[in-house]
């Protein structure tokens, strides 16, 4: 795979050592671009400066919303490696949420050469405190400057990164969730289960209701009964009731964590009990009130492990754990990080080395 690199004159000042990074405040001097054509496919892979785009004001991505997009990290070990953690997961669902919306498919070792490649660019970029990683952002546009409704002919796929820290404010310390009763994420048939931007514009309004009650992210029950619970903003979540961990099957409407994906293997190597089920709200109310209700924590790349400290449902607030992190939450966090950071020896082929 031939990637023409393109180096910027000029770099940027890094955040300074120590500083609050947040996340996705700051972007690093690279970028990876190609482009695709009708006819011609994937072509003029390059790594050029970090810039804005010029595109024109009808392609299609700014009408219809064909965009979908990846997240994953690369960490720096205590020993000064580059990691990339699964990696080939990441590829494996771009490509499958490219077929959900009709965009051309990346093909996965092109993924993951050019995420591999901008990182390795960038490696300086990757910061080292506890808790700090460099994210990086995967995205594919349709760029056709036409405003009728078809499948793309033209497209872009794009890397940019991020030096970030917590994702949530909170660190490792629990959220609090609104159980969302009245707005859904996704529909049995829909595009839950692709990693699309539409998903989150319609999530906004239901994030701002939980937000202005004084909570960080919404649980988004299932679309057709608004029974059953599915996943968190941009997690997905687990309970752990009676000695059992329960993880909502994945049934067409949840997005597949990759982290989810490693929570469970962790977890099932462990020999802890997990099922992977429908489960409903009733039954975590229900779990809840009789004090079987153990632990709640979410899952995913950016905040890697959330403990939930409280859910708010039918006017009613649950504390769960007393408000603080629970056992399992804690063991998952640290094999997790352990392994993406070099500290810990995972299962084979969880971590590439840049
Ligand atoms: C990305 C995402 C997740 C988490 O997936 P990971 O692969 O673990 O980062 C969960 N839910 C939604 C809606 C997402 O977009």
């Amino acid at each position: 795979m031939n990637i023409r690199i393109e180096k910027a004159s000029v770099l940027k000042q890094k955040p300074e050592a120590g500083i609050e990074l947040g996340f996705g405040n700051y972007f690093t001097d690279h970028m990876f671009i190609a482009d695709y054509e009708e006819g011609k496919g994937w072509h003029d892979l390059r790594i050029v400066p970090y810039q804005p785009l010029t595109l024109d004001p009808s392609v299609q991505v700014f009408h219809y919303a064909q965009e979908v997009f990846e997240g994953l990290k690369a960490y720096k070990s205590e020993d000064n490696r580059t990691l990339l953690f699964r990696p080939d997961q990441n590829a494996a669902r771009m490509k499958a949420s490219c077929a959900r919306v009709c965009l051309p498919e990346v093909p996965e070792d092109m993924f993951v050469e050019a995420v591999s490649a901008l990182v390795k660019l960038e490696e300086d970029w990757i910061p080292k405190e506890k808790g700090t990683s460099l994210y990086i952002r995967p995205f594919v546009i349709a760029t056709d400057s036409f405003l009728g409704i078809r499948i793309p002919k033209k497209a872009s796929f794009i890397i940019i990164l991020s030096p970030v820290g917590n994702y949530y404010p909170e660190g490792l310390n629990p959220v609090k969730i609104w159980v969302e009763d009245e707005y859904v994420r996704a529909v049995r048939g829909g595009t839950g289960a692709a990693k699309v931007g539409g998903n989150y514009a319609a999530s906004l309004l239901a994030t701002k209701i939980a937000h202005e009650a004084g909570f960080t992210q919404v649980l988004w029950l299932d679309g057709q009964e608004r029974k059953y619970i599915e996943e968190v903003g941009s997690m997905n979540i687990f309970f752990k009731i009676n000695g059992t961990i329960i993880a909502p099957a994945l049934n067409g409407t949840i997005l597949p964590g990759i982290t989810r994906k490693s929570c469970l293997e962790l977890i099932r190597s462990w020999g802890m009990p997990v099922e992977e089920r429908r489960l409903s709200l009733d039954e975590v109310i229900e779990a809840a009130e009789n004090g079987t209700l153990e632990e709640i924590w979410g899952s995913g790349t950016a905040a890697v492990i959330s403990p939930v400290g409280m859910i708010h449902c039918r006017g009613k607030n649950y504390t769960v754990q007393d408000g603080g992190i629970g056992e399992v939450s804690q063991k998952l966090y640290d094999a997790i990080t352990g392994i993406q950071q070099g500290r810990m020896e995972g299962p084979e082929g969880w971590v590439r080395e840049l």
